[in-house]
């Protein structure tokens, strides 16, 4: 067995949709990024990765490749677990924790589970999403920007 971590931000912008855990969530902000920006897929690869010791997301998927300009990374995700694939890992279960004051999150964490699971052939079981605000502290607290920790075990 073997684990791995994963963290990132986006900054949130007016003017582009807001893409969580595969799932769109109406809000008035949205995250900015190369891709659909979505900031807890993003932890989510960086954990498997790093469990994997595959480097990291930036280093498979560059921000300077016109390849993955405003994509869906639903599709980063399949791409992750088809390098783990390759190398003879499966996933024992994931976690991960979505640190925003707005919009709420908890609505949408099924379908997030849901939405993730298919991605990487598993159950929703095998998916945690959980979601905290920081108190109105820091970038996050004040709205700024969406930040997400994971960490996978793979084996
Ligand atoms: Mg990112």
């Amino acid at each position: 067995m073997r684990i791995g971590f994963g963290y990132d931000v986006h900054r949130l912008v007016a003017g582009r949709e807001l893409w969580l855990g595969g799932v769109r969530i109406e809000h008035e902000l949205g995250l900015l990024g190369h891709s659909d920006a979505d900031v807890a897929i993003h932890a989510l690869c960086d954990a498997l990765l790093g469990a994997a010791c595959l480097r990291d997301i930036g280093y498979h998927f560059p921000d300077t490749d016109p390849r993955y300009r405003g994509i869906d990374s639903r599709k980063l995700l399949y791409e992750v677990m088809r390098l783990l694939g390759e190398k003879g890992y499966r996933l024992g279960n994931c976690d991960i924790t979505i640190c925003a004051e707005r919009p709420k999150i908890n609505p949408h964490i099924p379908a997030m589970q849901r939405e993730l699971a298919e991605c990487m052939a598993c159950t929703p079981d095998q998916v945690s999403i959980k979601a905290t605000t920081t108190e109105r502290l820091g970038f996050t607290g004040r709205e700024q920007g969406i930040a997400a920790h994971a960490v996978a075990l793979i084996f």
